[in-house]
Protein backbone atom coordinates (compact mmCIF):
# COMPACT_ATOMS: atom_id res chain seq x y z
CA UNK A 1 0.00 0.00 0.00
CA UNK A 2 1.40 3.51 -0.75
CA UNK A 3 0.47 6.49 1.12
CA UNK A 4 0.85 10.30 -0.02
CA UNK A 5 1.06 12.98 1.77
CA UNK A 6 2.59 16.75 2.69
CA UNK A 7 5.04 17.70 5.14
CA UNK A 8 6.01 21.39 4.97
CA UNK A 9 6.95 21.99 1.24
CA UNK A 10 7.74 18.11 0.61
CA UNK A 11 5.71 15.48 -0.88
CA UNK A 12 5.74 12.16 1.44
CA UNK A 13 5.44 8.44 0.12
CA UNK A 14 5.62 5.84 2.23
CA UNK A 15 5.26 2.07 0.86
CA UNK A 16 4.34 -0.64 3.29
CA UNK A 17 5.12 -3.76 1.87
CA UNK A 18 4.94 -6.77 3.47
CA UNK A 19 8.54 -7.34 3.46
CA UNK A 20 9.94 -3.83 3.90
CA UNK A 21 8.91 -0.46 4.76
CA UNK A 22 10.12 2.61 2.31
CA UNK A 23 9.93 6.32 3.18
CA UNK A 24 10.45 8.58 0.52
CA UNK A 25 10.61 12.73 0.87
CA UNK A 26 10.79 14.68 -1.65
CA UNK A 27 11.34 18.69 -2.60
CA UNK A 28 12.02 20.22 -5.87
CA UNK A 29 15.48 20.20 -5.19
CA UNK A 30 15.86 16.55 -3.45
CA UNK A 31 14.56 13.01 -2.39
CA UNK A 32 15.56 11.31 0.42
CA UNK A 33 14.51 7.83 0.06
CA UNK A 34 14.94 5.19 2.84
CA UNK A 35 14.12 1.42 2.76
CA UNK A 36 14.16 -0.85 5.44
CA UNK A 37 13.36 -4.64 6.64
CA UNK A 38 11.07 -5.85 8.86
CA UNK A 39 13.47 -6.02 11.80
CA UNK A 40 14.07 -2.30 11.20
CA UNK A 41 17.36 -2.93 9.72
CA UNK A 42 17.93 0.00 6.78
CA UNK A 43 18.44 -2.13 3.35
CA UNK A 44 18.42 0.77 0.60
CA UNK A 45 18.98 4.47 0.35
CA UNK A 46 19.16 7.55 -1.83
CA UNK A 47 20.63 10.37 -0.84
CA UNK A 48 21.31 13.70 -2.66
CA UNK A 49 21.65 11.23 -5.86
CA UNK A 50 23.71 8.49 -3.96
CA UNK A 51 22.50 5.22 -3.77
CA UNK A 52 23.20 3.20 -0.69
CA UNK A 53 22.95 -0.36 -0.14
CA UNK A 54 23.65 -2.04 3.43
CA UNK A 55 24.79 -5.79 3.79
CA UNK A 56 23.67 -7.91 7.06
CA UNK A 57 27.14 -7.85 8.01
CA UNK A 58 27.05 -4.16 8.24
CA UNK A 59 28.82 -2.70 4.98
CA UNK A 60 27.41 -0.45 3.06
CA UNK A 61 28.53 0.85 -0.98
CA UNK A 62 27.71 3.66 -2.04
CA UNK A 63 26.94 4.00 -5.89
CA UNK A 64 26.21 7.10 -8.37
CA UNK A 65 27.08 8.19 -11.48
CA UNK A 66 29.26 11.30 -13.04
CA UNK A 67 27.13 13.19 -16.18
CA UNK A 68 28.79 10.90 -18.60
CA UNK A 69 27.61 7.57 -17.04
CA UNK A 70 30.61 6.59 -15.29
CA UNK A 71 29.59 4.94 -12.17
CA UNK A 72 31.24 4.88 -9.11
CA UNK A 73 31.18 2.98 -5.88
CA UNK A 74 32.76 3.93 -2.44
CA UNK A 75 32.54 1.10 0.75
CA UNK A 76 31.83 3.49 3.54
CA UNK A 77 33.75 3.75 6.37
CA UNK A 78 32.29 3.72 10.14
CA UNK A 79 31.81 7.51 10.81
CA UNK A 80 29.77 7.17 7.09
CA UNK A 81 28.20 4.42 8.33
CA UNK A 82 27.05 5.70 11.16
CA UNK A 83 25.98 9.13 9.39
CA UNK A 84 23.56 7.21 7.37
CA UNK A 85 22.23 4.73 9.20
CA UNK A 86 21.25 8.18 11.80
CA UNK A 87 20.06 10.40 9.16
CA UNK A 88 17.43 7.63 8.14
CA UNK A 89 15.68 6.68 11.43
CA UNK A 90 16.60 10.50 12.44
CA UNK A 91 14.26 11.37 9.48
CA UNK A 92 11.98 9.79 10.55
CA UNK A 93 11.72 10.67 14.48
CA UNK A 94 11.79 14.53 13.15
CA UNK A 95 8.67 13.96 11.05
CA UNK A 96 7.07 11.93 13.94
CA UNK A 97 8.16 14.40 16.14
CA UNK A 98 6.78 17.89 14.15
CA UNK A 99 3.52 18.87 15.63
CA UNK A 100 2.44 20.23 11.64
CA UNK A 101 3.03 16.86 10.43
CA UNK A 102 -0.13 14.42 11.05
CA UNK A 103 -0.87 11.54 9.32
CA UNK A 104 -4.37 11.95 8.90
CA UNK A 105 -3.52 13.97 5.43
CA UNK A 106 -2.13 10.46 4.03
CA UNK A 107 -4.51 9.10 0.91
CA UNK A 108 -4.94 6.92 1.63
CA UNK A 109 -5.33 7.24 5.24
CA UNK A 110 -2.13 5.38 7.09
CA UNK A 111 -3.40 2.41 8.78
CA UNK A 112 -2.42 2.34 13.23
CA UNK A 113 0.08 -0.72 12.69
CA UNK A 114 2.40 1.58 9.58
CA UNK A 115 2.74 4.28 12.63
CA UNK A 116 3.64 1.98 14.95
CA UNK A 117 6.57 0.47 12.64
CA UNK A 118 7.25 4.33 11.74
CA UNK A 119 7.64 4.75 15.14
CA UNK A 120 9.78 2.10 16.45
CA UNK A 121 11.92 2.92 13.29
CA UNK A 122 12.41 6.37 14.69
CA UNK A 123 13.89 4.68 17.82
CA UNK A 124 16.62 2.64 16.47
CA UNK A 125 20.11 3.58 17.20
CA UNK A 126 23.79 2.87 16.93
CA UNK A 127 23.33 0.16 19.44
CA UNK A 128 21.05 -1.87 17.37
CA UNK A 129 23.29 -1.91 14.80
CA UNK A 130 25.95 -2.45 16.85
CA UNK A 131 24.62 -5.57 17.97
CA UNK A 132 23.24 -6.62 14.79
CA UNK A 133 26.34 -7.03 13.02
CA UNK A 134 28.19 -8.92 16.12
CA UNK A 135 25.11 -10.91 15.70
CA UNK A 136 25.71 -11.61 12.03
CA UNK A 137 29.57 -12.42 12.78
CA UNK A 138 28.11 -14.99 15.16
CA UNK A 139 26.04 -17.07 13.16
CA UNK A 140 28.29 -16.41 9.77
CA UNK A 141 31.67 -17.47 8.97
CA UNK A 142 33.04 -14.18 5.92
CA UNK A 143 30.29 -15.34 3.10
CA UNK A 144 32.75 -14.81 0.36
CA UNK A 145 30.55 -13.89 -2.81
CA UNK A 146 26.77 -14.60 -3.95
CA UNK A 147 25.79 -14.51 -7.78
CA UNK A 148 24.28 -10.77 -8.23
CA UNK A 149 21.28 -12.32 -8.14
CA UNK A 150 21.40 -13.84 -5.17
CA UNK A 151 22.37 -10.77 -2.66
CA UNK A 152 19.04 -10.99 -1.38
CA UNK A 153 19.24 -14.72 -0.79
CA UNK A 154 18.92 -16.35 2.96
CA UNK A 155 22.89 -17.91 2.88
CA UNK A 156 22.87 -21.22 4.53
CA UNK A 157 26.74 -22.40 5.29
CA UNK A 158 26.20 -25.65 4.47
CA UNK A 159 29.80 -26.12 3.67
CA UNK A 160 32.27 -23.25 4.51
CA UNK A 161 35.25 -22.18 2.30
CA UNK A 162 36.73 -24.09 -1.15
CA UNK A 163 37.42 -27.40 -1.19
CA UNK A 164 39.76 -26.36 -4.17
CA UNK A 165 41.18 -23.19 -2.94
CA UNK A 166 44.02 -23.14 -5.66
CA UNK A 167 42.40 -20.76 -8.23
CA UNK A 168 45.20 -17.70 -9.15
CA UNK A 169 42.62 -15.32 -9.55
CA UNK A 170 40.42 -15.80 -6.44
CA UNK A 171 41.13 -14.85 -2.64
CA UNK A 172 37.32 -15.11 -1.96
CA UNK A 173 38.47 -18.25 0.52
CA UNK A 174 42.36 -18.05 0.80
CA UNK A 175 43.61 -19.35 4.77
CA UNK A 176 40.41 -20.98 5.48
CA UNK A 177 39.45 -24.61 5.62
CA UNK A 178 36.79 -26.38 3.16
CA UNK A 179 34.11 -27.63 6.52
CA UNK A 180 31.15 -29.48 5.82
CA UNK A 181 28.84 -29.43 8.69
CA UNK A 182 27.37 -32.27 10.68
CA UNK A 183 23.86 -32.50 10.45
CA UNK A 184 23.46 -31.26 14.07
CA UNK A 185 26.22 -28.11 13.49
CA UNK A 186 23.66 -27.35 10.02
CA UNK A 187 20.69 -27.59 12.11
CA UNK A 188 21.98 -25.47 14.31
CA UNK A 189 23.94 -22.64 12.04
CA UNK A 190 20.12 -22.85 10.33
CA UNK A 191 18.20 -22.14 13.94
CA UNK A 192 20.39 -19.14 14.49
CA UNK A 193 20.26 -17.57 10.73
CA UNK A 194 16.77 -17.69 11.41
CA UNK A 195 16.91 -15.65 14.78
CA UNK A 196 19.55 -13.40 13.28
CA UNK A 197 17.29 -12.24 10.46
CA UNK A 198 13.51 -12.25 12.87
CA UNK A 199 11.61 -10.55 11.13
CA UNK A 200 13.59 -9.52 8.34
CA UNK A 201 13.46 -13.18 6.79
CA UNK A 202 10.49 -11.75 5.11
CA UNK A 203 12.88 -9.71 3.09
CA UNK A 204 14.65 -12.50 1.88
CA UNK A 205 14.38 -14.44 -1.41
CA UNK A 206 15.49 -17.49 -2.38
CA UNK A 207 18.45 -20.12 -0.32
CA UNK A 208 21.94 -20.11 -0.78
CA UNK A 209 23.67 -22.97 -0.02
CA UNK A 210 27.25 -21.45 0.98
CA UNK A 211 30.13 -21.02 0.26
CA UNK A 212 31.95 -22.01 -2.91
CA UNK A 213 30.90 -25.61 -3.24
CA UNK A 214 28.30 -26.86 -1.48
CA UNK A 215 27.47 -29.53 -3.90
CA UNK A 216 30.30 -31.11 -4.10
CA UNK A 217 29.48 -33.22 -1.12
CA UNK A 218 28.57 -36.78 -1.66
CA UNK A 219 24.61 -37.49 -1.93
CA UNK A 220 24.83 -39.73 1.17
CA UNK A 221 25.65 -36.38 3.41
CA UNK A 222 24.05 -33.89 0.96
CA UNK A 223 20.39 -35.39 0.92
CA UNK A 224 19.95 -35.74 4.60
CA UNK A 225 21.22 -32.02 5.07
CA UNK A 226 19.13 -30.41 2.74
CA UNK A 227 16.33 -32.46 4.28
CA UNK A 228 16.97 -30.23 7.21
CA UNK A 229 16.12 -27.19 5.37
CA UNK A 230 13.11 -28.11 4.97
CA UNK A 231 12.14 -28.89 8.62
CA UNK A 232 12.86 -25.01 9.45
CA UNK A 233 12.21 -22.67 5.95
CA UNK A 234 9.48 -22.53 3.65
CA UNK A 235 11.93 -23.49 0.48
CA UNK A 236 8.74 -23.38 -2.42
CA UNK A 237 7.62 -19.88 -0.81
CA UNK A 238 11.40 -18.72 -0.69
CA UNK A 239 11.70 -19.72 -4.17
CA UNK A 240 14.07 -22.90 -4.14
CA UNK A 241 17.81 -23.44 -3.31
CA UNK A 242 20.54 -21.89 -5.10
CA UNK A 243 24.41 -23.10 -5.52
CA UNK A 244 27.93 -22.78 -6.69
CA UNK A 245 29.22 -25.66 -8.25
CA UNK A 246 33.06 -24.70 -8.66
CA UNK A 247 36.00 -27.24 -9.15
CA UNK A 248 34.70 -30.02 -10.26
CA UNK A 249 37.22 -31.84 -7.73
CA UNK A 250 34.96 -34.20 -5.68
CA UNK A 251 32.00 -36.81 -6.53
CA UNK A 252 30.53 -36.43 -9.48
CA UNK A 253 26.87 -36.48 -9.37
CA UNK A 254 24.54 -38.58 -12.08
CA UNK A 255 21.60 -37.05 -13.56
CA UNK A 256 19.47 -38.97 -10.83
CA UNK A 257 21.11 -37.59 -8.16
CA UNK A 258 20.61 -33.86 -9.92
CA UNK A 259 16.70 -34.80 -9.93
CA UNK A 260 16.74 -36.26 -6.26
CA UNK A 261 18.51 -32.45 -5.21
CA UNK A 262 16.07 -30.75 -7.90
CA UNK A 263 12.89 -33.06 -5.69
CA UNK A 264 14.45 -31.04 -1.97
CA UNK A 265 14.41 -27.33 -3.74
CA UNK A 266 17.54 -27.31 -5.79
CA UNK A 267 16.65 -24.50 -8.56
CA UNK A 268 19.74 -23.18 -10.31
CA UNK A 269 23.71 -24.15 -10.03
CA UNK A 270 26.26 -21.53 -10.70
CA UNK A 271 29.32 -22.49 -12.49
CA UNK A 272 32.27 -20.83 -12.91
CA UNK A 273 33.24 -21.63 -16.18
CA UNK A 274 35.53 -18.72 -16.82
CA UNK A 275 37.01 -19.59 -20.11
CA UNK A 276 36.62 -22.38 -22.74
CA UNK A 277 40.15 -22.19 -23.64
CA UNK A 278 41.90 -25.46 -21.27
CA UNK A 279 45.44 -24.24 -21.71
CA UNK A 280 43.67 -20.86 -20.04
CA UNK A 281 42.11 -22.58 -17.60
CA UNK A 282 45.65 -24.17 -17.04
CA UNK A 283 47.07 -20.85 -16.40
CA UNK A 284 44.08 -20.03 -14.01
CA UNK A 285 44.94 -23.42 -12.00
CA UNK A 286 41.14 -23.56 -12.15
CA UNK A 287 39.79 -27.57 -11.81
CA UNK A 288 39.06 -29.73 -14.26
CA UNK A 289 38.68 -29.08 -18.31
CA UNK A 290 36.27 -27.22 -20.05
CA UNK A 291 34.85 -30.36 -21.30
CA UNK A 292 34.29 -31.23 -17.68
CA UNK A 293 32.06 -28.17 -16.97
CA UNK A 294 30.16 -28.67 -20.62
CA UNK A 295 29.08 -32.10 -19.41
CA UNK A 296 28.47 -31.23 -15.73
CA UNK A 297 26.03 -28.49 -17.70
CA UNK A 298 24.26 -31.35 -19.71
CA UNK A 299 23.54 -33.72 -16.52
CA UNK A 300 22.21 -30.71 -14.38
CA UNK A 301 20.07 -29.34 -17.04
CA UNK A 302 18.86 -33.01 -18.04
CA UNK A 303 17.52 -33.12 -14.59
CA UNK A 304 15.48 -30.09 -14.58
CA UNK A 305 18.14 -27.57 -12.45
CA UNK A 306 18.99 -24.44 -14.22
CA UNK A 307 22.30 -22.85 -14.66
CA UNK A 308 24.25 -19.62 -14.49
CA UNK A 309 27.21 -20.13 -16.48
CA UNK A 310 30.27 -17.30 -15.15
CA UNK A 311 32.85 -15.96 -18.12
CA UNK A 312 35.87 -14.35 -16.53
CA UNK A 313 36.65 -11.62 -19.09
CA UNK A 314 40.12 -10.06 -19.42
CA UNK A 315 41.91 -13.84 -18.12
CA UNK A 316 45.29 -14.08 -19.86
CA UNK A 317 45.42 -10.72 -21.60
CA UNK A 318 46.43 -10.36 -24.80
CA UNK A 319 48.17 -13.81 -25.64
CA UNK A 320 45.06 -15.94 -24.38
CA UNK A 321 42.64 -13.36 -25.68
CA UNK A 322 41.93 -14.46 -29.15
CA UNK A 323 41.48 -18.43 -28.00
CA UNK A 324 39.38 -17.51 -24.68
CA UNK A 325 37.08 -15.97 -27.14
CA UNK A 326 36.63 -18.31 -29.80
CA UNK A 327 36.39 -21.47 -26.76
CA UNK A 328 34.22 -20.05 -24.79
CA UNK A 329 31.64 -19.19 -27.45
CA UNK A 330 32.09 -22.85 -28.86
CA UNK A 331 31.77 -24.33 -25.00
CA UNK A 332 28.68 -22.33 -24.67
CA UNK A 333 27.58 -22.88 -27.62
CA UNK A 334 27.11 -26.81 -26.69
CA UNK A 335 25.32 -26.42 -23.77
CA UNK A 336 21.61 -25.69 -25.05
CA UNK A 337 21.30 -22.93 -22.77
CA UNK A 338 17.55 -21.50 -22.11
CA UNK A 339 15.06 -18.87 -20.88
CA UNK A 340 15.71 -20.46 -17.62
CA UNK A 341 19.33 -20.01 -17.42
CA UNK A 342 21.60 -17.01 -17.00
CA UNK A 343 25.30 -16.27 -18.30
CA UNK A 344 27.43 -13.73 -16.14
CA UNK A 345 30.48 -11.61 -17.92
CA UNK A 346 32.59 -11.28 -14.62
CA UNK A 347 35.88 -8.76 -15.22
CA UNK A 348 38.87 -10.11 -13.78
CA UNK A 349 39.94 -8.05 -10.96
CA UNK A 350 43.74 -7.78 -10.06
CA UNK A 351 45.51 -7.05 -7.17
CA UNK A 352 49.12 -6.87 -6.25
CA UNK A 353 49.24 -9.55 -4.12
CA UNK A 354 47.09 -11.67 -6.50
CA UNK A 355 48.70 -15.15 -7.94
CA UNK A 356 47.34 -14.49 -10.73
CA UNK A 357 49.44 -10.94 -11.41
CA UNK A 358 52.47 -12.39 -9.90
CA UNK A 359 52.15 -15.07 -13.03
CA UNK A 360 51.34 -12.94 -15.25
CA UNK A 361 53.92 -10.67 -14.75
CA UNK A 362 56.47 -13.65 -14.87
CA UNK A 363 55.09 -14.71 -18.34
CA UNK A 364 54.90 -10.78 -19.03
CA UNK A 365 51.25 -11.13 -20.24
CA UNK A 366 49.46 -8.47 -21.70
CA UNK A 367 46.55 -6.94 -19.72
CA UNK A 368 43.78 -6.30 -21.61
CA UNK A 369 42.30 -2.57 -20.87
CA UNK A 370 38.60 -1.68 -19.79
CA UNK A 371 37.45 -1.26 -23.30
CA UNK A 372 39.17 -4.45 -24.63
CA UNK A 373 37.51 -6.44 -22.09
CA UNK A 374 34.09 -5.03 -23.14
CA UNK A 375 35.14 -5.56 -26.46
CA UNK A 376 35.81 -9.41 -25.66
CA UNK A 377 32.26 -9.58 -24.20
CA UNK A 378 31.00 -8.49 -26.92
CA UNK A 379 32.24 -10.56 -29.32
CA UNK A 380 31.43 -13.33 -27.12
CA UNK A 381 27.72 -12.71 -26.87
CA UNK A 382 27.33 -11.40 -30.18
CA UNK A 383 27.94 -15.39 -31.11
CA UNK A 384 26.63 -16.96 -28.56
CA UNK A 385 23.53 -19.82 -29.45
CA UNK A 386 20.46 -20.91 -27.64
CA UNK A 387 18.29 -23.30 -27.44
CA UNK A 388 14.56 -23.34 -29.07
CA UNK A 389 13.31 -22.74 -25.44
CA UNK A 390 14.37 -19.16 -25.35
CA UNK A 391 17.21 -16.80 -24.56
CA UNK A 392 19.26 -16.93 -20.89
CA UNK A 393 19.44 -13.27 -19.38
CA UNK A 394 22.75 -12.06 -19.68
CA UNK A 395 24.94 -10.08 -17.19
CA UNK A 396 27.40 -8.32 -15.64
CA UNK A 397 28.97 -9.94 -12.39
CA UNK A 398 30.70 -7.16 -10.65
CA UNK A 399 32.42 -8.81 -7.97
CA UNK A 400 33.08 -5.56 -6.19
CA UNK A 401 29.63 -4.92 -5.92
CA UNK A 402 29.28 -7.81 -4.05
CA UNK A 403 27.10 -7.23 -0.12
CA UNK A 404 25.35 -9.52 1.79
S1 LIG B 1 37.17 -23.21 -7.29
FE1 LIG B 1 36.06 -21.24 -7.26
S2 LIG B 1 36.02 -20.55 -5.11
FE2 LIG B 1 37.55 -22.20 -5.30
S3 LIG B 1 39.49 -21.13 -5.61
FE3 LIG B 1 38.66 -21.62 -7.64
S4 LIG B 1 37.42 -19.79 -8.25
FE4 LIG B 1 37.84 -19.65 -6.02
Amino acid sequence: MVHIGQWKDKTVTISQKINSLTISIETTNETLVFSFDKSGRLWTALVKKISYRRGLNGSIVAKWSSGREVLHRKWLDLPEQEWLLNLSHNTIQSLLNDTNFSFTVFSPPIHTSTIQELSKLSEITQKFYLNDVSNYHSVYKPVGILPPDQYISVVLQLTEGCSFNKCTFCTFYKERPFIIKSPNEFEQHIMDVKKFLGNGLSLRRTIFLGDANALVVPMNKIIPLMEIIHNHLDVEKLGGIFAFLDGFSGERKSIGDYQKLRDLGLNKIYIGLESGNNQLLKFLNKPGSALDALNAVRTIKSSGISVGIIVLLGAGGKQYGENHITDTIEIINQMGLDADDLVYFSELIESEGLEYSQKAFSENLEPLSGVERQEQRKRIEEQLLFSDFGTPHISTYDIRDFVY
